[in-house]
This record gives structure tokens, sequence and C-alpha cells, in this order.
């Protein structure tokens, strides 16, 4: 056993932890558990423990469905909402490996988030990213089943009374924190009922790890309050939807390499290019972290969330930002499209490679766009050379299908099973008729 490992049996054996759930996360960015007690824990690091893999969303074939999950010591953590004197639940997040190579399987998507970090090293970068994922927070109907029925009517970092739900997010917090989160600020957000919950920014792959479990924690502490948390991107029309921005910023030595103070936007050529990359493949980017029917009915003009491929050091309204940065070591870039439906190990090493692509072409970004893009017209958007996103999902899987370096960042196995589940859900969507439609063309035709 490594000391890191040896340091987790003596944790479980301190906190009284008697079930360890290790996790992985399926192609569609679910978490999975598979539940083994505690005295399973030297033998897990040591063998690994097998799992039938035909069983999960996207993962293999049944004919070679013998999986091995290899739990990451650094990622234990008792779970805050499970803890009883007579024993306390924690967690593993695992890698998943194929038995019959012994190699890591190329159908795990963090394995596909640690190739991104690893092509990022061979250039001589780390990686660190920061989410701000929002939700809601609905009332519960009688039966514990999720409804859209507001929990409050507060407003953009609006205080109590009115912020109900403050008590909740305070839970949420102290969960959060006793899992190991650093959490930077929380607010009501925009629309009523609506959060957010910054963390500290780490590396990609920790930060990845921290959304999964961060949504978990999030739902599980909400529904101990009879709330349900839900991370879907737009669960009520006409008020903003949940977006999940996603800063980033490359290190090299041990200094942003995105930092650059003689610029005017204190950018780096390097960030510029990294910008550059996630414009350049903006498109096919957003099957992967928008990859939902309902995540395109938030990426429309005056909530805002993203619709035109640009970026800007101002407003809002544009795809990329560039956050004001009180120090040199804080300069970054903010991704605003994604939301938080997305895998997060997917979605960020679809953006990382988009953006080390970017590096390597030593492609130029445009520049900024001062103004508000939603109020543009079609012929000054052309005049400025302004793309627009995808429609909606089927759009966006087209573009998927056109680009070959957002296909590379999620691998052979990968691209083929989200491609596929991605149309099914797509034309799944198509055929419905729904209550807008009959209200509008019932009576009329
Ligand atoms: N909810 C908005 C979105 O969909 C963002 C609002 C904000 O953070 N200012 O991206
Ligand atoms: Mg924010
Ligand atoms: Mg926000
Ligand atoms: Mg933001």
């Amino acid at each position: 056993l490594s000391e890191t490992e040896q340091d987790v049996l003596d944790e479980i054996e301190e906190k009284n932890v008697d079930f360890l759930r290790l996790q992985f996360t399926d192609i569609m960015g679910t978490v999975k558990n598979v539940s083994v007690p505690a005295e399973q824990a030297e033998k897990a690091f040591t063998d690994g423990i097998y799992f039938d893999g035909s069983s999960i969303e996207g993962f293999v074939r049944i004919q070679e469905s013998d999986m091995r999950l290899k739990p990451d010591p650094e990622t234990f953590s008792v779970l805050p909402w499970r803890k009883r004197e007579d024993g306390a639940s924690a967690r593993l997040i695992c890698d998943v490996i194929n038995t019959s190579t012994g190699e890591p399987f190329e159908g795990d998507p963090r394995r596909v988030l640690k190739n991104a970090i690893d092509r990022a090293e061979e250039m001589g970068y780390e990686v660190n990213a920061a989410p701000e994922p929002e939700f809601f927070l609905f009332e519960e109907d009688e039966e514990g089943r999720a409804t859209t029925e507001l929990s409050d009517v507060g407003g953009y970092f609006d205080l109590a009374p009115k912020d109900l739900a403050a008590d909740v997010r305070r839970d949420i917090i102290k969960g959060l924190e006793e899992m190991g989160f650093e959490i930077e600020a929380s607010h009501h957000e925009v629309a009523e009922s609506q959060h957010e919950i910054n963390f500290e920014y780490d590396d990609a792959l920790t930060t990845a790890d921290n959304v999964g479990t961060f949504r978990t924690v999030v739902r599980a502490i909400a529904a101990e309050h009879d709330l349900h948390a839900t991370f879907m991107p737009k669960p009520i029309a006409e008020i903003n939807g949940s977006g999940m921005h996603t800063h980033f910023s490359l290190f090299e030595d041990g200094e942003n390499a995105f930092h650059d103070e003689d610029d005017e936007f204190d950018l780096s050529e390097t960030a510029h290019q990294f910008l550059a990359g996630i414009l350049e493949h903006a498109p096919a980017i957003t099957a992967v972290s928008n990859p939902t029917v309902n995540s395109y009915k938030r990426l429309v003009p005056g909530y805002e969330a993203p619709v035109y491929v640009a970026w800007s050091d101002r407003n809002r309204s544009a795809l990329i930002r560039k956050p004001a940065a009180r120090v040199p070591a804080a300069s970054r870039i903010e991704a605003r499209f994604p939301d938080p439906s997305c895998n997060p190990y997917l979605a960020f090493a679809a953006l990382i490679h988009a953006g080390l692509d970017g590096i390597e072409q030593g492609l130029e970004a445009p520049d900024p766009v001062r103004e508000n893009i939603y109020e543009f017209d079609e012929a000054k958007r052309e005049e400025y050379g302004i793309e627009t996103l995808p429609a909606n999902l089927g759009e966006a899987v087209d573009a998927l299908e056109a680009d070959d370096v957002v296909q590379n960042a999620l691998g052979e196995h990968i691209t083929e099973k989200f491609i596929e589940a991605k149309r099914e859900e797509h034309t799944g969507y198509r055929i419905q008729v729904s209550d807008w439609e009959k209200e509008r063309y019932l009576e009329k035709f």
C-alpha cells in the first residue's frame, strides 16, 4: 500500500467508517456507486473491485463486460449526511480499468480528462479550473417528488427574510466544507429559488471530481429540507436558466501563463490562443458542455447565457469573458456556455483540448466585443464575424461529427457512444408534441 492508501485505512478506523462507496461516472455524467463494507478497503486498493460494465450506460458490450474499479486514495471523504452513532459512510472516486488488458478503460470519462491534462503537461502546463454551478431549489409534492414550485421569491444577492432558502444554503455549505471544499462565496441568483455556490479553483481533475460531489451533496442536503435541488439547465421558461460558468488558467513553472501585464486585457499570447481555440471549436464543444435537449432552452438571448461565439472583457452576453483579476495569479478566462447537466470530465476535456489546439496552431483571437451582442442584428453580427451557437442538440451533434479536435478529445469509444446516445435523445424529443403547441394550434386550425 502507498502512504496515502495507508492513511485512508487509518482514517476509516478513526472515523468509524463501516461502508465505502466506490464511485465513478458513466458517459452521461451520472455518478455510479458500488458499496462495499469498510473491511474491503485494503483489498480494493490492492486488487480493485470488479463490476459488470455492460450495465453502465455507454460503457461496454456484453461480451467484454468485466471492469475493475481502482480507488484513488486522494479522493477519500466521509459523507456528512450519512453520519450515525453506529458508523459512517465514506466515498472514494475510482478509475476504471479494463480487466482484459489491465489498462485504463478508454470509456472512463475520468481517464479522458486525465488525457487532456497529460497533453497540457507535455506542453509544460498545469491546468486550473473553477466552476460556478447554479441550481434551483424547488418544493417537493406530498409523495416527495420534484415539482417546479418555487421555494422562495428572492432575487440576485437578496438577503433574508426574502431569501428563505438561506438556511438550506448554509447547511449545504457546511456539508461541502466537511467534505473538504473551500467555499469562496454563495448567493441567491437572479431567478427566484435559484442559487449559486462558488468553490475555490483547483487542478482540473480535482475540480471535475468536485463537481460530481457538489451535485450529490446539494441534492442530498436539500432533500433533508424537503426541497428538490435541480441542475436542469432551464427548468422554467422565460426566466434565467442555470449555467456552470467555468474559469480556466494554465500555469507554467508555478507562474500564471495567462497573465501579461503589458497586454491591454492583462492576457498573455498563450491565453489569447487558448481562448481562440475554444471559440474555434465552440459549436462542437457545446454538444458536450450543453448535452441535453433542455440545454438549448437556456442558450437564448436575454437571460445572461451566451448565444453567439465571441469573447469580451466586459459584457456577459459573450461566450467567453475575461474577468477582472486582482492579482496576476488570478488572470483567467471564463467559459460561460457550459451548464451543470454536463459530464464535467468530458466538458473540461473538450475545452482544454480545444484551448491547447489553439496554442499549438498559434490561433489568433478576434477583438473582444464590448456591446451587448443580444442586440445585434444579423448584418451587424456578419460585420463582426460572429457565429451563432448550435440552436439545438441535433445541430450540436452535427458540429461534433464535423470536428476532429473535439472527437479526439473524447476518444473513439466515447465519441461513438456519445453521438449515438445524443442522436437518440434528440430524436426522442423531436417527435413529442408540447403543451405550447397544443395551446397555440389546437383551436386555431
Ligand atoms: N444564469 C445565467 C446563465 O445561465 C448566469 C447568471 C450570472 O451568473 N450572472 O448562465
Ligand atoms: Mg458567479
Ligand atoms: Mg451565476
Ligand atoms: Mg460567472
